[in-house]
């Protein structure tokens, strides 16, 4: 973690100053806002959560609840999450806290007592090398509470605007604040303008009905029932996750939960005739069907900490923002919408925070760009396109999921356990692929890194960083913000000689008028602040002579221009963790990996391609 950068501050690194102008209580709504958040759910506290590290923004983010959700619905974190709060400096407190899925186990009818279950399978819940993080499973509300700590310890002090309801938004294009929003504020109607608004108000929401876009899909009628228990029972399995079918009783999905008692059950219920039918369900039909299924285990019930029953259903819209298809090439989108607000599916995927988390994982850092004039707002397309495709094979995937777990006992169709296998990938949220756009690059010089799959979230493994001969993850140099990171992995040259291929491009990077480096940072910035650069050579870390690397890889910044020692890496040789064997990298000729500020692989380049790295950045990033 880097601080003092601008001079010593005393205190938690994690807490910010307020910015000037702002303030610790941050007050009533404004009438004028660059961005208007709606809904404090997973996807709308992720955004917040971004955009507050950006206090020259006005953001604002309103709540129709009285206060922070206490109790809650989603659980599961997969593996891309954990990364992503990596990134946000919360993934440790998450680590301490949360249960960590490490097998997932598999139950049957025992064929010769068919009314008793027996252990059928046990498989290792995320493979390993998947990801350099673990599945986790730790309450949505306290997700919640470390994304608002996040806001309250940013420069910006922002705050969640509870008892804050939208009820109508319109939009007006010739307008510099081209959405008006009407918001009942603590019993008081008000009119707010923004330049952009955000709908992340789950699926009833008011944001996706004012663009004109419906949620369409198909419901299954089945209905799920939930609950967070303190069990006394006999179950062997109990601290393991675990997928339970009975012969004719029903199944479970049970998780257990953060603190070393708690567990959560999903159990299947009924077939239901029609929508609305679920609301007769009580708890005790729940516990009494659990313990059903259990049999011959006892499984008594101490304390329901939450519980709710619910309808599996799948649905999606067909774009997720305000621009009609056949408008793209003439405006820009204003209005976005996220997560539930555009897609619902199944809870048993453990998804839906994921996904949702993501959406707006993807479009915080493309707002800020734009806002603070460092790309085009044609990148603000690239959100819907993007998501909407991912949302979609998350509703693909669920559906044979929901089939899978509710297919009888014996019959045809592929196994739970193999389904679970072969979908590891999937629900460790490491299945996202953005497909080729202005943003990712076609596959030409995927063969320089193969295990760095262009358009996938970067995988990162540990290294040794040379500046203090720490061992870290690579991806641990990604932060919540808008940089491209530029990682050069050098050829097996001497990267001291002047004419290698690293240093002929750091020094092209620096100090040539064509660098996209110099064409997009404006003199005033820190030289990285829009495209930073990290070298990672094939040398023992004892075998560079620090002093003599390029400049560019360590870089003067901040008000006092001091050296940054954190961008110059070699293999982790100590634990055997050869970075350029593990992904694949072309020792020979190197190569350059470019990476989103959302931690996804853009484009891989040869060390020489200055031509196509121009190229690739001038297309969304604006001359400055
Ligand atoms: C009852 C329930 C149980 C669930 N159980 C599970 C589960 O067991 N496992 C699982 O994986 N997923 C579960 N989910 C789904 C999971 O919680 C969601 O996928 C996830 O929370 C989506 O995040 P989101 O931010 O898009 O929306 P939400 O979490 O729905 O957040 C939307 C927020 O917007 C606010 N809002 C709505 N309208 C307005 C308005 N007009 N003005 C101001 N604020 C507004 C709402 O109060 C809410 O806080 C459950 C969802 C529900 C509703």
């Amino acid at each position: 973690m880097q601080f003092h950068i601008n001079g010593f501050q005393g205190g938690s690194p994690k807490i910010s100053l307020p910015a000037e102008g702002r303030e610790l209580n941050q007050g009533l709504l404004p009438e004028e806002l660059d961005v208007l958040i709606i809904g404090s759910g997973p996807a709308g506290l992720t955004l917040a959560a971004q955009l507050s590290h950006y206090p020259s923004i006005n953001t604002r983010i309103i709540e129709q609840k009285e206060g922070p959700m206490i109790l809650g619905q989603a659980d599961g974190v997969s593996c891309r999450s954990m990364e992503m709060f990596q990134a946000f400096g919360f993934a440790e407190e998450v680590l301490k806290e949360g249960y960590w899925v490490n097998e997932t186990n598999f139950w049957k009818p025992n064929k010769s007592n068919p009314n008793e279950i027996i252990r059928d399978a046990r498989v290792q819940d995320v493979k390993d090398g998947l990801s350099w993080m673990p599945h986790i499973v730790l309450n949505q509300a306290r997700i919640h509470d470390m994304y608002i700590d996040v806001m309250k310890n940013s420069s910006s002090k922002l705050e969640v605007d509870y008892k804050c309801s939208l009820l109508s938004l319109e939009i007006n294009l010739e307008d510099k604040y081209p959405i008006k929003a009407i918001v009942e504020e603590k019993g008081r109607i008000k009119t707010i303008k923004a330049k952009y608004a955000v709908g992340c108000d789950g699926a009833g929401s008011i944001v996706r009905k004012a663009i004109g876009r419906e949620l369409k899909g198909d419901r299954e009628g089945q209905a799920w029932g939930v609950m967070d228990v303190l069990p006394s029972t006999n179950f062997p399995d109990i601290r393991f996750k675990n997928i339970i079918k009975s012969a004719d009783s029903g199944n479970i999905l049970l998780i257990p939960r953060e603190g070393g008692h708690l567990v959560r059950i999903y159990v299947e219920l009924d077939k239901l005739k029609q929508r609305g039918e679920s609301k007769n369900i009580t708890l005790d039909r729940l516990i009494e069907a659990s313990k059903k299924i259990f049999h011959p285990y006892t499984f008594d019930v101490k304390e329901t900490a939450w519980w709710s029953v619910y309808e599996v259903g799948h649905s999606i819209t067909d774009k997720f923002d305000d621009v009609p298809e056949d408008e793209i090439e003439n405006r820009f989108p204003h209005v976005f919408i996220a997560g539930d607000a555009c897609h619902t599916h199944s809870a048993k995927a453990g998804q839906g925070m994921n996904v949702s988390m993501g959406d707006t994982f993807n479009l915080g850092w493309k707002l800020i760009s734009v806002l603070t004039e460092k790309c085009d707002e044609k990148l603000l397309h690239t959100y819907s396109s993007e998501r909407q495709a991912v949302a979609q094979g998350l509703i693909d995937y669920d559906h044979k999921w929901a089939r899978v777990m509710s297919a009888p006992v014996g019959s045809n169709t592929v196994s739970v356990k193999d389904h679970f296998i072969e979908g590891g990938t999937f629900t460790a949220g490491l299945s996202v692929q953005y497909q080729p756009s202005i943003l990712t690059g076609k596959t030409t010089y995927q063969n320089l890194a193969s295990g760095f799959e262009i358009g996938k979230r970067f995988h990162s493994t540990p290294v040794h960083r040379v500046g203090d001969g720490k061992i870290v993850e690579l991806s641990e140099t990604i932060k919540v913000d808008t940089k491209w990171r530029l990682y050069a992995f050098a050829d097996f040259s001497n990267p001291m000689d002047e004419n290698s291929a690293i240093y002929r491009l750091c020094d092209y990077l620096e100090n040539s008028p064509q660098s996209p480096i110099v064409k997009h940072t404006l003199k005033s910035e820190d030289i990285d602040s829009v495209i930073s650069i990290y070298g990672i050579f094939q040398q023992r870390a004892h075998n560079l002579t620090f002093e003599e690397l390029p400049s560019i890889l360590k870089p003067l910044i901040g008000k006092y221009g001091l050296k940054d020692y954190e961008k110059i890496y070699t293999p982790d040789f100590k634990n055997d963790n050869n970075i350029f064997d593990m992904r694949g990298i072309n020792k020979e000729k190197g190569c350059i990996v470019i990476v989103r500020p959302d931690q996804y692989v853009s484009n891989i380049l040869p060390l020489d391609a200055y031509e196509e790295l121009e190229k690739f950045f001038a297309e969304f990033l604006l001359k400055r």
